[in-house]
């Protein structure tokens, strides 16, 4: 494994070991990506393996042109509605966090789509995501570059963290930007329905596109058994026992030694350190907050990398506050709801 920064000549170096069927970890504004040349099976069964993911759990295909489409996807499988639809998200959302979900072009391994005859597509928007998928074949299939389950890198050291050697290249962009993964959107079946909420709000696809549907695996509703592939209840959990709270319970709620609290805006903190006294129970650092202001895009920038914190301390548990149910803040509860459910 080598740790690299983001020169062109590195990038270029780590394209051609993508085309070598090696694994690139690199940065996207969402998270870290673990990337496989798409057209490669030995490569992608290397992504399954590496991560511990289930074969069952598709993968995403990132592009670095708004073309490349066709190259994992066949649009002309849609309807011309559909078409439509694309076509107004394309030109609004990528590059962008929103992945779509399209029908298959035959090209693609069946691995890639685990089998299904659709293909999760997107375009991200950092720079060096861009360089390298242009360098390398143009379609590189890329989870997140965690052991399953866990929580999401975002930044290069929680990769090399958490798969170490088992990467073979590392691109290091510094921190995400926009710090939860994308909106997963499926386009294939009649009315849009939000699969994963993520980076775009429904708010926004609805405004330029029409009622969109949220699959009830999804966000708040997740319950159960997955309706679709991947959409697993436990994810994105860290080590440590956590539980979720609505902001009334957790300002409420009396403070345990050992514990550490994760808040979403300064107000909720301050009140409970005020009313609790709690301050000689647990030290300051063991409590930050999302976003001072609550900010829910500054929120989900530094949800991973507070749990990921959090997480180190060796705390007995972690609270944490879910946030208005708004804009950014179903991706975020959705994280921290599957987080919590890593027992359940
Ligand atoms: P990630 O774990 O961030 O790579 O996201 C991949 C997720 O995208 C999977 O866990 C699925 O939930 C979803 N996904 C990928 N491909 C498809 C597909 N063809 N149909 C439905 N969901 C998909
Ligand atoms: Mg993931």
């Amino acid at each position: 494994m080598k740790l690299f920064s983001t020169y062109a000549d590195k990038i270029r170096a780590a394209a051609e070991a993508l085309r070598a069927g090696l694994l690139v970890a690199f940065p996207t504004e969402t998270v870290y990506g673990l990337g496989a040349d798409c057209f490669n099976p030995a490569a992608l069964a290397r992504v399954f393996e590496v991560k511990g993911r289930p074969r069952f759990d598709p993968l995403i295909v990132h592009i670095a042109e708004p073309d490349a489409v066709d190259r994992a996807a066949d649009v002309s499988l849609l309807d011309s509605q559909g078409r439509r639809r694309l076509a107004l998200l394309i030109r609004r959302f990528w590059p962008g966090p929103l992945t779509l979900i399209l029908p298959k072009q035959d090209a693609v391994p069946d691995l890639a789509s685990s089998g299904l005859p659709t293909i999760a597509v997107r375009l991200p928007a950092h720079p060096v995501a861009r360089n390298l998928i242009r360098l390398s074949t143009g379609a590189v299939a890329a989870p997140s570059a965690n052991p399953f389950g866990y929580l999401s890198p975002t930044c290069a050291e929680h990769v090399r963290d958490q798969l170490g050697d088992r990467v073979d290249y590392i691109l290091d962009g510094g921190p995400c930007l926009v710090g939860v993964e994308s909106t997963i959107l499926d386009l294939c079946a009649g009315e849009p329905r939000i699969l994963r909420p993520g980076g775009v709000s429904r708010e926004e696809l609805e405004a330029l596109i029409g009622p969109v549907s949220v699959s009830a695996a999804s966000g708040a509703e997740a319950s159960g058994a997955p309706r679709a592939p991947g959409q697993l209840k436990s994810h994105y959990a860290p080590r440590t026992a956590l539980s979720v709270h609505p902001r009334d319970e957790m300002i409420a709620l009396p403070c345990e030694t050992g514990e550490a609290r994760l808040f979403f805006e300064a107000a909720s903190r301050d009140i409970w350190l005020g009313t609790l006294a709690c301050r000689s129970l647990v030290p300051e650092s063991w409590t930050p907050v999302l976003s001072k202001r609550g900010n829910l895009a500054e929120a989900a920038a530094r949800l991973f990398e507070l749990l990921h914190f959090l997480d180190g301390l060796g705390a007995s548990r972690i609270r944490a506050e879910l946030v208005p149910n708004r804009g950014l803040g179903p991706a975020i509860n959705d994280r921290l709801i599957r987080a919590a459910e890593k027992d359940g």
